[in-house]
């Protein structure tokens, strides 16, 4: 009955502009089907390993796009998931509360030391930044003296928050917006990166690069009204896009130094580097600073069940409570029993099991085999991360840092390569990071109790891969 085109497959924005598509500085169509055609079928999975219908073992190096944190087919997970199946699958949550969700809730709060106090679940990533975006309005309409004047948004260049409408407003990779620039919010102003490889001066100090970057941060509010300001949405480590670039120190401090001195709210997407991924539970604790709003959602179910979270911090908690007494926003699967009990028994392993302990260890020791094996590549620019969370950026030149062109789509033929029997790895793959269509990376993401041994192998097997690929 298996009927392979019956799914219909998502164009990677990691190709490029999708209405430039045959043009040289582009990627073109034909080449983004030779390399798409016929995704390979995934029938079983084991360990770090996915297996395919034809029964190849590929070594999973990104836990999917860094969801799968504990690999495939914990039976402590699956038992969870019955017991809650077996129980009440269902129930819909403006009539009703239910105790999967209830316990989650209190497990992520407390998680936080209790600096955010609620947690309000949803079933994506996309749907987890939506919430933020409607809740920051919200908390605005509803302070004792309303200000509905705090209308835009500020958010990053080269920055993905998700694909529906509001979250690819926030963001601004230029591949997944070409198509619907005219439908996207106006109220949403971008400001540049944190991206030291290409952006940071020569001679410049990180003090110097972070106050430059606090100071258009600045400016950007001095030009919008201060007071017009909402939030600043930020990746608190930057995932797809840029590829694994970790905070400098100082900078999110100083980036909320600006929100704070105006009144707006710091929403932090941790929907990819948070729940462990970074070596700490949330990528934020490593900054010393606190957001208003967070997001999250990746490694909160590792893949067992889609499941995100926005936690809320206590007094945009207390404006609710006191404007509308509840959060002006529902959805179906809001709190689902079930996937609250996978993400309950994922998140009580990640403690049992010591895992933050492993992704420090194990990402220190991915770090140092990558800087062993790649310092001396001539196409490897970047070596960068952070936790289990690891990014090799390709450049044709690396003393000018000149990138392949997006018709070359190196970081998929490198995906592509990888998946061939004689490797049997997957890495993911990325580009945008330079004008949000150019600049190749791979990202490095595999599950959080993965051993000495296969670490190893994940180097290895992308070593040979990407001299294949690169020469
Ligand atoms: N925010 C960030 C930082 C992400 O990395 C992603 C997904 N890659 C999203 C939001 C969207 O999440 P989802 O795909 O689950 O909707």
């Amino acid at each position: 009955d298996y009927k392979p085109d019956a799914v219909i497959s998502p164009v990677p924005a990691t190709i490029g502009d999708p209405t430039q598509k045959d043009t040289p500085q582009n990627h073109s169509s034909v080449l983004y089907h030779q390399l798409r055609q016929k995704p390979l079928n995934i029938v079983g999975g084991r360990g770090s390993y996915l297996v395919t219908d034809s029964g190849q073992e590929i070594l999973d190096a990104t836990c999917g796009a860094a969801v799968a944190c504990l690999g495939y087919g914990d039976s402590r997970v699956h038992e969870a998931i019955m017991e809650q199946l077996q129980k009440v699958p269902y129930c819909y949550s403006l009539y009703f509360t239910n105790s999967a969700a209830e316990e989650l809730s209190q497990i992520l709060v407390d998680s936080t030391g209790g600096k955010l106090s609620r947690a309000f679940i949803v079933s994506s990533g996309t749907e987890a930044v939506e919430a933020s975006l409607k809740m920051a309005v919200q908390y605005y309409m509803e302070l004792p003296v309303p200000q509905p004047q705090r209308c835009n948004f500020i958010a990053r260049k080269q920055s993905y928050h998700g694909n529906t409408l509001g979250s690819l407003s926030v963001g601004h990779h230029v591949g997944r917006r070409a198509l619907y620039e005219k439908v996207l919010a106006k109220n949403v102003h971008h400001v540049s990166q944190c991206y030291p490889y290409r952006e940071m001066k020569d001679g410049e100090t990180v003090e110097a690069y972070v106050a430059r970057l606090a100071q258009e941060l600045e400016d950007k509010f001095q030009q919008l009204g201060p007071d017009t300001v909402c939030a600043f949405v930020a990746e608190t480590m930057t995932g797809t896009t840029l590829g694994c670039v970790p905070p400098l120190p100082g900078y999110l401090k100083a980036m909320k130094e600006v929100c704070e001195r105006h009144g707006a709210l710091l929403i932090l997407d941790e929907v990819m580097c948070g729940i462990g991924r970074s070596g700490t539970l949330h990528a934020w604790e490593q900054e010393g600073v606190v957001p208003d709003l967070q997001t999250m959602a990746k490694g909160l179910g590792a893949g067992y069940a889609p499941i995100a979270a926005l936690l809320v911090n206590q007094h945009v908690v207390d404006t609710l409570t006191r404007g509308t007494g509840a959060f002006s926003h529902s959805q179906t699967y809001q709190g689902h029993p079930v996937s609250c009990a996978a993400a309950c028994r994922v998140q009580k392993i990640i403690q049992e099991d010591n895992l933050l302990v492993n992704v420090r260890e194990m990402g220190e020791y991915l770090g140092q085999l990558l800087h062993e094996t790649f310092e001396a590549n001539p196409h490897v620019g970047d070596i960068r991360g952070r936790g289990l969370f690891w990014a090799l950026e390709f450049v044709q030149n690396k003393e000018t840092k000149e990138p392949y062109p997006p018709s070359e789509a190196i970081a998929w033929t490198v995906h592509k390569t990888g998946l061939k029997p004689e490797y049997s790895i997957s890495l993911m793959p990325g580009n945008g990071g330079i004008d949000g269509i150019s600049g190749d990376h791979i990202c490095l993401a595999p599950p959080y109790n993965s051993t000495r041994a296969e670490i190893e192998m994940i180097v290895d097997r992308a070593s040979r891969v990407i001299q294949e690929v690169l020469g």
